[in-house]
């Protein structure tokens, strides 16, 4: 039994190991592709090889674009990697949903790049809807699946943010009349940098990392993050809080 455990202790750190070499190699390569790009735009600028200033600020539009997603994608780095060290405390404390959902609204509009999506919620403004939760963090959750919501759609669609009652509980769901995603990818998208089509998802930006940092935010509030999803027809992510009840 002694030389069995050994035997598997060392697979497991072999298997670790080999985790942390592919991680490397992912990061590397997610770092690697818009410090690429960004490097091409300002070289070519240096070069002198673009006459016209219209041009000119075309290449370094692209460049800043570039860095503005390596920011991105290097603050991302951060949350996975204090979360899957375990180092995260979660401040729990009333948290009305309804005030949430809509201020994420309001901001999705003023800077939003697809004008024709509706965003519905199916309860008022100034309803509220208390859940015991950490609050930076569940709004991390729900920009960012509002903000795949909205990415994945086409012109015209629809994004529904739902709040359910089940008793103890409150059901939160956000359901789009997006692109979907077929049944062989649905386990995997929470995984670090999965994605369904790599080059639509690098297209519309994104780091690959929001659906990991999701599932860790609303396993750490004790949930389980669901989705359902029907290709040509859209998603639903689903997640529960806690009800805040006033001791
Ligand atoms: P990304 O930055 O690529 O959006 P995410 O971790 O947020 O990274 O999502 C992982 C992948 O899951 C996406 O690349 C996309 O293929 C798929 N996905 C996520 N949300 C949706 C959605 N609402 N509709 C369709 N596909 C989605």
């Amino acid at each position: 039994a002694y030389a069995h455990g050994k035997q598997s202790e060392i697979e497991e750190l072999k298997q670790l190991a080999k985790f942390r070499r592919q991680f490397l190699a992912d990061v590397s390569h997610e770092l690697k592709t818009p410090i690429f790009a960004a490097q091409g735009f300002v070289h070519t600028l240096l070069d002198g090889a673009i006459d016209d200033k219209k041009n000119r600020m075309k290449f370094l539009k692209r460049a800043a674009k570039n860095l503005d997603g390596l920011d991105m994608l290097v603050q991302d780095l951060l949350t996975v990697s204090h979360m899957e060290a375990g180092d995260i405390t979660m401040h729990l404390e009333p948290v009305n949903l309804c005030e949430m959902i809509f201020e994420i609204f309001d901001q999705m509009e003023n800077n939003a790049q697809k004008t024709d999506i509706t965003l519905k919620m199916n309860h008022e403004r100034d309803e509220i809807i208390k859940v015991k939760a950490d609050e930076q963090r569940i709004y991390q959750v729900l920009v960012n699946l509002i903000t795949n919501a909205i990415k994945y759609s086409d012109e015209g669609g629809v994004v529904e943010v739902s709040v359910v009652d089940l008793g103890e509980r409150q059901q939160v769901i956000v359901k789009d009349t997006g692109i979907g995603i077929p049944p062989e990818h649905l386990n995997r998208i929470f995984e670090r940098f999965y994605r369904v089509d790599k080059s639509r998802a690098r297209a519309i930006g994104g780091t690959g990392l929001g659906l990991s940092i999701v599932k860790h935010i609303v396993e750490a509030h004790d949930s389980d993050i669901h989705v359902k999803s029907t290709p040509g027809e859209g998603s639903e992510f689903s997640f529960e809080l806690d009800k805040y009840i006033a001791q």
